[in-house]
C-alpha cells in the first residue's frame, strides 16, 4: 500500500513537467495535477492540499482562500500575484510566493531579437521572400553598429540588455532615476536625463514597469524631443509609449521603426498600430522560452519544497521572517516602516544612496532586521512594483547601490517607540520619523524639520509652502474647485513666516493638472503626491 503522504500540493495551472518532478521526487510531498476545474469546483476541494501552485490562469478569491482549512502556501509560478488575494491569505497565515527573476533572460534576449528585427526589416522581408518576391532594393537595414541606444529602466532586464548591446558595440546609455549613477556605472552604462537620452538615442527601448508615473512616459512631447528616424522598441508593459502618439510619429516618419511585445490592450486583436509596415508585433511572449518556463516551474517547486520540508521562505511576498512567537508585536512596525520607506521613496527627487535607520525605544528590543527588510521593500515598490519581496528587497537594495546603515537607542524621547529613516543622495537628504501609538496604531511624526502627526495611508499631497496668509485657503479653493476633498490636513512650520508644510489627505485621485495648478499657487514651494 501506498505510505500516506505528509504534504498534498496542487498543481492547478499548466507547469514545466521539470518542477512537477522536483515535488513527485520529494518523499513528504503527493503532487496533484488537476487544471480543469471551475471556481466553485476548487472552492469545494481546495480544504484538501498543503500548498497549490498557480500561474495566471487560476484566481485565488478570498472565499477560496477561506475555504482552505490546511492550506499553508501558495505559489505563482511567475511574477504577477493579481490573481490572489494576498490579505485573504496573510490573515490567515498563508504564505504567498512568487518567482520574480527567472524570465529576464528571455525578456532581454527577445529586446534584441526585436531590435534586429526592425532594424532589418526580418519580418518584412520574410513575409516577401515567401511571397514569392525577391525584392533585395526593398530592404535596406540599418546597423546597430556605433548605434546610440537609450535604455529607460535599467533594474533587472533593463542592464541584461544593455550588456547584450554592448556586446554588439552599440553605445548604451540610460535614464533611470531612481538607481545612483555610480551603481549604473559599474555596470558601464552612463546615466542621462530622460530629455538627454530623447535627443541623442537612434534606438530607444523601455524596462520599467507599468505605473502612474510612467503611464505614457513616451508621448507625444517625448517624441517630438527624438531624432528623426528613431527606432523605439517595448517589451516591458503596454502603456508606457501612448500608442497614438507612437502612430503619429510613424506615420510622419520622424519614428523610423517600432518593435512592440505589449500593448495598451492586450489581447491585443485589433490595433491601429498593426496597419504600419514599419512596426513589429508579437504577442506579449518576451517570457516565452522553455528555459524561462522550466525556470518558473523548479523555481516555485523548490520553493515550496524548502518551505514545507526545509522550514525556509523565499520570496514571500506577504510575509516576512519573523518567528511566529514575536510576529504579532513586530507586525506594527512592519508595517510603519513600510509606509515610512514609500513615504520617503515619494518625495524624494533623488536616487537614494544611503539609508540611516534608528529605531528607538521599545522597538529596540527587537531583532530588527526584518523592519528594515519592511522599509526597503516600501522603499523600492514604488518604482519597481511587486518584483520586490521580503527576501529580495535587500539583495535589490545592495545590487542598485545603497547602503544600509542601522542604529537602535533604547530611549526615543517623546514616544515609547520610534523608527527614523535618513535618506541621501545626489547631495540631498530626507528625513522621516514614525512612532508607534498603543499597540497599534501608528503615524508620521516628523518630515524633514517639521513636526507633524498624521496616519500614513491613503491618498496625500505634502504642499511645501511659504508660511503666508491665504496660502490654506488657496489652496482649499483649488482643490475644492475641482471637486477634490479634503479629508484630513496637517500643518506644520518652523519659525513664524519662514517655510511650512501642509499635509492633505484627499477623497479622491488628484491629476498631473491639478499638481501642476496648485505649484503655481503664490507661496507654495513644491507639492508631492503620495500614495500609501
Ligand atoms: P525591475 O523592477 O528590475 O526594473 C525596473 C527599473 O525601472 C528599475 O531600475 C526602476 O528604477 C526603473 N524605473 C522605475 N520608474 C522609472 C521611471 N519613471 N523612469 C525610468 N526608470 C524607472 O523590473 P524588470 O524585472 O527589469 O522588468 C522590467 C519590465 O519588463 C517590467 O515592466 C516587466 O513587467 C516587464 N517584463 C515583460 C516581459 C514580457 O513578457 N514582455 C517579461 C518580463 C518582464
Amino acid at each position: 500500500m501506498e505510505e500516506e503522504a505528509v504534504y498534498r500540493i496542487l498543481v492547478a495551472d499548466s507547469l514545466s513537467p521539470k518542477g512537477i518532478e522536483i515535488l513527485k521526487g520529494e518523499k513528504e510531498i503527493k503532487c496533484y495535477v488537476w487544471t480543469n476545474f471551475s471556481p466553485g469546483e476548487l472552492r469545494a476541494t481546495i480544504g484538501e492540499y498543503d500548498g497549490i501552485i498557480i500561474r495566471s490562469k487560476t484566481t485565488l478569491t478570498a472565499d477560496i482562500i477561506n475555504a482552505s482549512e490546511r492550506l499553508k502556501v501558495i505559489g505563482r509560478a511567475g511574477i504577477g500575484v493579481d490573481n490572489v488575494d494576498i490579505q485573504a491569505a496573510t490573515r490567515r497565515g498563508i504564505v504567498v510566493m512568487n518567482t520574480p527573476r527567472e524570465n529576464a533572460v528571455a525578456a532581454a534576449e527577445h529586446t534584441i531579437a526585436m531590435m534586429l528585427a526592425i532594424s532589418r526589416n526580418i519580418p518584412q522581408a520574410d513575409a516577401s521572400t515567401k511571397s514569392g518576391q525577391w525584392e533585395r532594393g526593398k530592404f535596406m537595414g540599418v546597423e546597430l553598429y556605433g548605434k546610440t541606444f537609450g535604455i529607460i529602466g535599467i533594474g533587472n532586464i533593463g542592464s541584461l540588455v544593455a550588456e547584450r548591446a554592448q556586446g554588439l558595440k552599440m553605445n548604451v546609455i540610460a535614464y533611470d532615476p531612481y538607481i545612483p549613477a555610480d551603481a549604473a556605472a559599474q555596470k558601464g552604462i552612463p546615466l542621462v536625463t530622460l530629455d538627454d537620452l530623447l535627443s541623442q538615442c537612434d534606438f530607444i527601448s523601455i524596462h520599467t514597469p507599468l505605473m502612474e508615473e510612467t503611464r505614457n512616459l513616451i508621448d507625444v512631447e517625448a517624441f517630438e524631443k527624438m531624432k528623426k528616424g528613431v527606432m523605439i522598441i517595448n517589451c516591458a508593459r503596454g502603456g508606457i509609449v501612448n500608442e497614438k502618439a507612437l502612430f503619429q510619429g510613424l506615420k510622419s516618419g520622424k519614428v523610423s521603426g517600432a518593435a512592440l511585445d505589449v500593448f495598451a490592450r492586450e489581447p491585443a486583436r485589433e490595433n491601429p498600430l498593426f496597419e504600419l509596415d514599419n512596426v513589429v508585433c508579437t504577442p506579449h511572449i518576451g517570457a516565452s522560452t522553455g528555459e524561462a518556463q522550466e525556470n518558473v516551474a523548479v523555481a516555485i517547486a523548490d520553493q515550496i519544497v524548502d518551505f514545507l520540508i526545509n522550514k525556509r521562505i523565499r520570496n514571500a511576498v506577504n510575509i516576512p521572517i519573523v518567528s511566529p512567537d514575536v510576529f504579532p508585536v513586530v507586525k506594527p512596525y512592519l508595517d510603519l516602516g513600510e509606509k515610512l520607506g514609500s513615504f520617503l521613496t515619494q518625495i524624494s527627487d533623488f536616487a537614494v544612496e544611503e539609508l540611516s535607520i534608528e529605531y528607538m525605544g521599545t522597538v529596540a528590543e527587537y531583532n530588527v532586521s526584518p523592519i528594515t527588510v519592511s522599509i526597503l521593500r516600501g522603499l523600492l515598490i514604488p518604482y519597481m512594483g511587486e518584483v520586490v519581496n521580503f527576501v529580495n528587497a535587500s539583495i535589490i537594495a545592495k545590487d542598485r547601490g545603497i547602503r544600509v546603515n542601522e542604529f537602535k537607542s533604547t530611549t526615543a524621547e517623546d514616544f515609547a517607540s520610534m523608527v527614523t529613516i535618513t535618506a541621501k543622495g545626489g547631495g540631498e537628504k530626507n528625513y522621516i520619523a514614525g512612532a508607534l501609538f498603543g499597540t497599534r496604531d501608528f503615524r508620521i511624526v516628523q518630515i524633514n524639520d517639521f513636526f507633524i502627526e498624521a496616519v500614513p495611508e491613503g491618498n496625500m499631497l505634502l504642499i511645501q509652502n511659504y508660511d503666508r496668509s491665504g496660502v490654506i485657503g488657496d489652496i482649499g479653493t483649488a482643490l475644492g474647485n475641482r471637486n477634490i476633498n479634503i479629508a484630513a490636513m496637517q500643518f506644520s512650520r518652523g519659525r513664524l513666516g519662514g517655510v511650512a508644510i501642509s499635509l492633505l489627505h484627499l477623497d479622491s485621485f488628484i491629476s498631473k493638472e491639478v499638481m501642476e495648478e496648485l505649484s503655481q499657487l503664490p507661496n507654495v514651494i513644491s507639492v508631492k503626491h503620495i500614495e500609501l
